[in-house]
């Protein structure tokens, strides 16, 4: 269980009317049947039958009132119908966050995330499925307890991983980039461990429906999300949807080669040489500055010298702009996107990394097609991949019963 279901199919037909149905009555509060019918434009049947099956699986509740002297069946959503989980696991962290099934901000076109409690651990590099799931476990039974929510309230959870990812069986796909993890069918295992529905996604792509839906990719029909952390990743929004590719596994930009041919550029974890991820990641960044500022150096901490004005900390940030913009700038002349928004933990670094990657766009890129392009910070910093996961969870536990 790891795709949404397509737009054009029963399922689909059936998911996007329940969230019609739902997103009036979370902005409505207590609509009546016949007025959802009106907002939605679905027939008062199809309006019946939805409340009916999201009542027996208690989310939302009817019951007739009197209103203005005529007695109405009105709808609620149920206060306390559960809560959902987004895991997001990093090559070296992992973050939980919980949000409420009736949580407003899963209704469209709403402008903030949800309300939520968070856990964020440290994780080895190299760490293997096991220990990644027992700590994310630790953590969601910690935020459950700290929130005073019981394991059992718990609906559904979605999986972030920062590798690509076989959308057939959920499996973690390239060998190499998540060694831990590698044909793991991460989705079953999770669901197996909280004996709930779980979903896995690609942490940049979660990150991309977080900014789209709560961020600085509101409105955007064309554009592009960064994840420039230990791992770097992207998502695209292509004619205003999430594009995943066939096999889901689009975006991976982190496995696009900078130093193409050379045959002493540094080996990725992917197996080829000169891949962007070798030469720009959280990593690279503090592993070239420790010798000369003392380890272990963190990128906060690089950050702070680089706006102190120390010239090589100022200088490796812009040297990671201007690699990332040359990265970006054929897939710039293909797509023409009109935002591009940088996340992840390098993010941090604003302008320092920012207006390099810009210069270097503009140099790179076919004359013209990144004229409209801005270049901004994602909205959600590195909390992007866990809101998008809470936004998938949000969507699967109200919606797809
Ligand atoms: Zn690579």
């Amino acid at each position: 269980m790891n795709t949404a279901s397509r737009p054009g199919s029963p399922t689909g037909l059936r998911d996007a009317n329940r969230r019609r149905v739902l997103d009036v009555v979370r902005a409505e509060g207590s609509p009546t049947q016949a007025e959802i019918a009106e907002s939605t434009g679905l027939a008062p049947a199809t309006v019946s039958n939805i409340v009916r099956d999201l009542g027996a699986a208690g989310v939302l509740v009817a019951g007739d009132e009197v209103r203005a002297g005529r007695r109405v069946r009105a709808v609620r959503l149920v206060r306390g119908a559960g809560v959902v989980a987004g895991i997001d696991f990093g090559h070296r962290h992992v973050r939980v966050a919980l949000a409420d099934v009736a949580d407003p901000a899963a209704t469209a076109g709403h402008t903030s995330p949800p309300e939520r409690t968070e856990a964020r651990a440290d994780l080895p590099d190299g760490h293997g499925v096991v220990d990644g799931l027992a700590t994310a476990a630790r953590l969601l039974d910690g935020v459950l307890d700290r929130a005073g929510i019981a394991r059992a309230a718990l609906r559904g959870a979605v999986v972030g991983l920062p590798a690509p990812l076989d959308h057939a069986t959920g499996a973690v796909g390239a060998s190499g980039v998540l060694p831990g993890w590698v044909g793991v069918p991460v989705a079953g295992r999770v669901s197996e461990h909280l004996g709930v529905p779980t979903w896995v996604d690609n942490d940049a792509t979660l990150g991309t429906l977080a900014e789209q839906r709560w961020g600085a990719l509101r409105g955007v029909d064309d554009g592009l999300f960064l994840k420039l952390s230990d791992g770097v990743g992207a998502g695209m929004v292509l004619a205003g949807r999430l594009y995943r590719g066939p096999d889901g596994t689009a975006g991976e930009i982190g496995h696009v080669a900078v130093e193409p041919g050379d045959r002493f550029a540094a080996v990725c974890r992917c197996g080829h040489r000169g891949c962007l991820e070798t030469v720009v990641s959280t990593r690279t960044v503090t592993a070239m500055l420790e010798p000369l500022l003392g380890a272990p150096l963190t990128v906060a901490d690089v950050v702070a010298r680089a706006h102190e004005g120390h010239a090589p900390a100022r200088r490796v940030l812009a040297d990671t702009g201007h690699h990332v913009g040359a990265a970006l700038a054929g897939l710039c002349t293909v797509l023409t996107p009109r935002r591009i928004v940088v996340g992840g933990e390098l993010a941090q670094a604003g302008d320092l990394l920012l207006a390099p990657l810009h210069a270097a766009l503009e140099a790179t890129a076919l004359p013209g097609t990144t004229r409209t392009a801005e270049v901004v910070t994602a909205e959600m910093a590195e909390r992007a991949p866990v809101l998008g996961a809470l936004a998938l969870a949000l969507d699967h536990c109200s919606v797809r019963l």
